[in-house]
């Protein structure tokens, strides 16, 4: 049965669920935001009383440069929200995906390619600011930057070995999820909520997916995704999208 728009009710307010027609536990996701914020703001109060120092800032848009892996109950929470001009400009990065992604070898050199050339995120605007921050993916709040901004961006591949040995021992080995400079227990806490999103999906639906975000946005803005009913109704819409890549989206099928 159809479930009309739900709510739900967190420390910021009561907030109206989009129609999330993929997913009958509506409000699982965004009770799992709120379950993470807080875990995260625990970890945050406890890590700098020990005197220690995390740079992720308003306005500091570094991680936002780096290619965005979520599950896809959390983009379709996003495709019906989204305005005019965020529409223009996440058509725009699938446009440059397009053209891009038959380039990429390898996991390796997407991962580089997006951060070189493909521009930010399509959800950040000229301020250096989220457009779509309460609804914006547990991967994006889970990273949690140990080092100044500056490293978020950095090519590794290119530093030679003594810049790399500089920030290796930089780094603090006891919270890092080695060898970057982000947090891993945020990181390992947001991959469990988001196994619980997949496992309810692939219940709920008989198939889930995860992947590039706001690929994922785009196609259920623009295809409805999520009235794909098998694996290979999937692969045709991707092809005739031209975004046929296994980098770029994980279809899960345990049927
Ligand atoms: S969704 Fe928001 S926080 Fe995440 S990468 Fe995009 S702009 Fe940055």
């Amino acid at each position: 049965m159809r479930q009309g728009p739900e709510k739900i009710t967190l420390s910021q307010g009561t907030i109206k669920l989009p129609e999330f027609r993929v997913f009958s536990k509506v409000g699982l996701l965004l009770k799992e935001h709120h379950q993470f914020s807080s875990f995260a703001d625990a970890w945050i109060s406890s890590y700098l009383d020990s005197g220690k120092q995390l740079y992720c800032r308003d306005n500091c848009s570094g991680c936002c440069h780096l290619a965005v892996h979520a599950t896809f109950p959390e983009a379709v929470a996003v495709a019906s929200e989204l305005s005019t001009q965020q529409t223009a400009a996440l058509a725009g990065y699938v446009e440059r995906i397009k053209n891009a992604h038959k380039d990429w070898g390898n996991l390796k050199s997407y991962l580089k390619e997006h951060r070189q050339k493909l521009g930010p995120c399509p959800f950040l605007n000229q301020k250096g600011s989220c457009t779509i921050y309460p609804l914006r993916p547990l991967t994006c709040r889970a990273l949690l930057s140990t080092r100044p901004a500056a490293w978020c961006t950095v090519d590794f591949s290119e530093l030679n070995n003594w810049d790399k040995q500089a920030y290796e021992s930089s780094l603090d080995r006891q919270v890092v999820a080695w060898p970057t400079h982000y947090v891993a227990e945020t990181q390992d806490f947001g991959q469990q909520l988001e196994k619980t999103l997949l496992e309810t999906m692939q219940r709920e639906k008989g198939w889930a997916l995860s992947g590039n975000f706001a690929i994922m946005v785009w196609l259920e803005q623009t295809c409805r995704l999520s009235d794909v009913t098998s694996k290979n109704e999937f692969q045709e819409l991707l092809a005739t999208n031209e975004l046929n890549s296994n980098l770029l989206l994980d279809f899960i099928n345990h049927n």
